[in-house]
């Protein structure tokens, strides 16, 4: 991290240097970001809830936006996503699950002894099937990990143990967490089980019983989590040691021996577990914005760079007292997102040059539902998804204060780090590497869902400098996600203005740069998602 601060600073210098002074955002800019913030995050739009009526008012604006005269004409195509379902399924009644250890079999209690996650694809579930400890449950070409190495899980349930080895970055060690029922999946396995421990162990019973889940389906057959096993189950802590009974090893051996870095080979459990489930789903559409600006260069106009936003945010309160506020505006998540993302789109126009490359804005569906309106976009993009180069997602900008940094996140994976430094030091904004590493943001926000599919990409946030740390950890612990993220806040249109610039440039720099951006080599996401393409050097 302290190499790659060098790296941008001296890469910021050497941009200052030959940067002409750009004169300061206009009082115009700021105008049209406070009305655009000012109409998505009012209480009529009721919290653009995915799936309610305030959110679709809210995406018709953003296409009336891009549809004005003053944006370039190819955002008039902008289009209406508007076919793409969601799902959430939920128990239609708690499903029994029988477990059989080496001749006797239980009745586990569902919600309390074990859970099985709500299906999206299969209305009624039934499931028998031998179980296998899979060590930590890792198939990870570039972390060098592979737990089901000479194991046979085909048609059987993978038991895993939380563990990942020291020494792996937080982004990366939520990444892999996530994907362990698709690792599962990839080697044949039917359903999955995660033992965890502390917080990641007891309780997960519960929610996982109790929480529908929600994604998008479409007209295949398919969800936003068919690469996942069918059955994603959990334990509680009792019936996890039960399972290794009659093992060659009990449970808490298997933790010491992976705590101790040794690495655990896996093997049949003397169990199997069978399960009858049946969901009840929930569908409904929503829409979600796309528009176009074609590029100028035949050469380069087929590839797309997106700046990308989401527009929901979480509807209305629903146990708000009487007379008590019930609506989460979503003033800064993501109302201020959005209007930046507008605001740069016109910024096209001001310049009176096209881009090279051809722009695509987005505003999203259901990011705080778990990044499905992007996860849906990645999945059926409108153009192939090798012509989209590089990517910006913005979330949640702290518009309060006169920032004077910038959190690049996932920058420093590919060489849009080095267009950040150059945008951010022509208007006398530092790039700051990632203060907040625990929260592990890079894969938190929409981008995410198109990193997955090999796409570079960055998430940019106002920092923590002049101030920006005490307004941070004030919003964190305060407005954010709650209803007074509203408009009673202290916006600074000025900065807003000024951020809108930055993200342009940004823009505007990829799009019109020689080379579109590249992984740098040996890159844990690059090599992930994106093995065949061509890297950068560091
Ligand atoms: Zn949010």
């Amino acid at each position: 991290m302290n190499l790659l601060r060098a790296c941008l600073a001296l890469l910021a210098a050497l941009a200052a240097a030959g940067a002409p002074a750009q004169p300061a955002a206009d009082a115009q800019a700021q105008q049209r970001l406070r009305a655009h913030v000012e109409f998505l995050a009012s209480d009529l739009l009721e919290g653009r809830g995915t799936g309610t009526r305030g959110h679709e008012l809210a995406a018709a604006y953003v296409a009336a936006e891009f549809r004005k005269p003053g944006l370039p004409p190819g955002v008039s195509n902008a289009r209406w996503l508007g076919q793409a379902q969601r799902r959430q399924a939920s128990h239609a009644a708690a499903p029994p699950l029988t477990l059989t250890r080496y001749g006797p079999s239980f009745a586990l209690v569902p919600g309390k002894d074990a859970a099985v996650r709500p299906s999206l694809t299969e209305r009624d579930m039934a499931l028998s099937a031998p179980l296998v400890f899979v060590g930590s449950g890792i198939s990870d070409r570039a972390l060098g990990i592979d737990d089901y190495a000479g194991l046979d899980v085909r048609g059987k349930i993978a038991v895993a143990v939380d563990h990942l080895p020291a020494g792996v970055p937080s982004d990366v060690a939520v990444h892999v967490r996530s994907s362990l029922p698709a690792m599962a999946a990839r080697h044949g396995a039917v359903g999955f089980i995660h033992i965890g421990e502390g917080p990641r162990g007891p309780g997960r019973v519960g929610p996982l019983a109790r929480q529908p889940v929600t994604d998008w389906v479409d007209s295949a057959g398919l969800s936003g989590r068919s690469d996942q096993t069918r059955a994603v189950i959990a334990v509680s802590p009792e019936w996890a040691e039960r399972l290794f009974e009659r093992a060659p090893m009990t449970l808490a051996q298997a933790r010491a021996q992976l705590r101790s870095g040794k690495g655990v080979k896996g093997f049949a459990l003397a169990a199997s577990l069978a399960l009858r489930a049946r969901a009840a789903w929930h569908d409904f559409t929503s829409p979600q914005v796309v528009g176009i600006l074609p590029g100028s260069d035949p050469r380069l106009a087929a590839e797309h760079v997106v700046l990308m936003g989401h527009l929901d945010h979480l509807g209305l309160k629903a146990d708000a007292k009487p007379g008590e506020d019930n609506v989460y505006n979503g003033a800064l998540d993501n109302a201020a997102g959005i209007a930046t993302l507008i605001e740069a789109a016109r910024r096209f126009t001001e310049v009176g040059r096209p881009p090279r490359r051809s722009l695509m804005f987005i505003a999203n569906t259901a990011e705080e539902l778990g990044l499905l309106g992007a996860s849906y976009l990645a999945a059926h993009p409108t153009v192939p998804i090798g012509q989209i180069v590089g990517l910006i997602n913005l979330d949640m900008p702290l518009l309060l204060y006169d920032f004077n940094d910038v959190f690049a996140f996932g920058a420093e994976h590919s060489t849009i780090a080095r267009t950040v430094a150059a945008a951010g030091s022509g208007l006398g904004v530092a790039v700051t590497s990632d203060a907040m590493p625990e929260q592990s943001l890079f894969i938190r926000s929409d981008h995410y869902r198109f990193v997955q599919k090999g796409v570079p990409a960055v998430f940019i946030m106002t920092g923590h400098g002049n101030g920006g740390k005490d307004v941070w950890s004030r919003f964190l612990s305060g407005p954010y996600h709650d209803v007074n993220d509203d408009l009673s806040q202290p916006i600074n249109w000025r900065a807003a203005a000024r951020f809108a610039e930055l993200n342009y440039r940004i823009a505007r720099t990829l799009a019109d740069a020689d080379q579109r951006p590249l992984w740098y080599e040996s890159d844990y996401f690059g090599e992930t998602f994106a093995p065949a393409q061509p890297k950068a050097r560091r």
